[in-house]
């Protein structure tokens, strides 16, 4: 059985996350998404709510599970009994940072292979921080998340 882990902030999920969630999950037999608890860091939703947002907007997928974690992902991998660990790519900022990351976590862990996805096209663009800034400001943001996160972005303090 092949156990994959995608791990990130997901400060909030957002339909770009899903597309690499979904896309992932019809390789793997199963797929952690692991919320990073992210120490001492200010998120605009906490763990807990990150958590929750994720997992309602995930639900309808078997073989998706949501957890939380802390330390470094391959430490979470090993825990969790994952060979792969997934990711998204973007194509303007996201090459060199990954490919860091992807280095280093080879180096911490040289069994775990690493499979990246490309983001699609309607997602390229699609970022949490600047999907915050846009909501935050106002703007109409209900085509690049869930509805349940379009209501926790209407909802929090000062925002959208
Ligand atoms: P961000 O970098 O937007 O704050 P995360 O830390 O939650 O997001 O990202 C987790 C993973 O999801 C990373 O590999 C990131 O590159 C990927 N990702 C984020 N947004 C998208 C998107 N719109 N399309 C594809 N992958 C994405």
């Amino acid at each position: 059985m092949t156990v994959a882990i995608y791990p990130g902030r997901f400060d909030p999920i957002t339909n770009g996350h899903i597309d690499v969630t979904r896309r992932a999950a019809k390789l793997f037999d199963k797929l952690i998404v692991a919320v990073y608890k992210i120490p001492g860091k200010p998120t605009l939703f906490n763990l807990e709510e990150r958590m929750a947002m994720a997992q309602q907007a995930l639900a309808i997928l078997p073989n998706v599970e949501v957890k939380s974690f802390e330390g470094l992902a391959v430490d979470f991998a090993r825990e969790a009994g994952a060979q792969v660990m997934v990711r998204g790519l973007r194509v303007s900022a996201d090459f060199e940072r990954e490919f860091d990351m992807a280095m280093m976590n080879k180096n911490l862990q040289p069994d775990l292979e690493l499979v990246c996805f490309m983001a699609s096209p309607d997602y390229q663009f699609l970022r949490s921080s600047l999907l915050k800034e846009v909501a935050k400001l106002g703007g109409n943001i209900h085509n690049l998340v869930p509805e349940n996160v379009a209501a926790a972005l209407r909802k929090k303090e000062g925002v959208y």
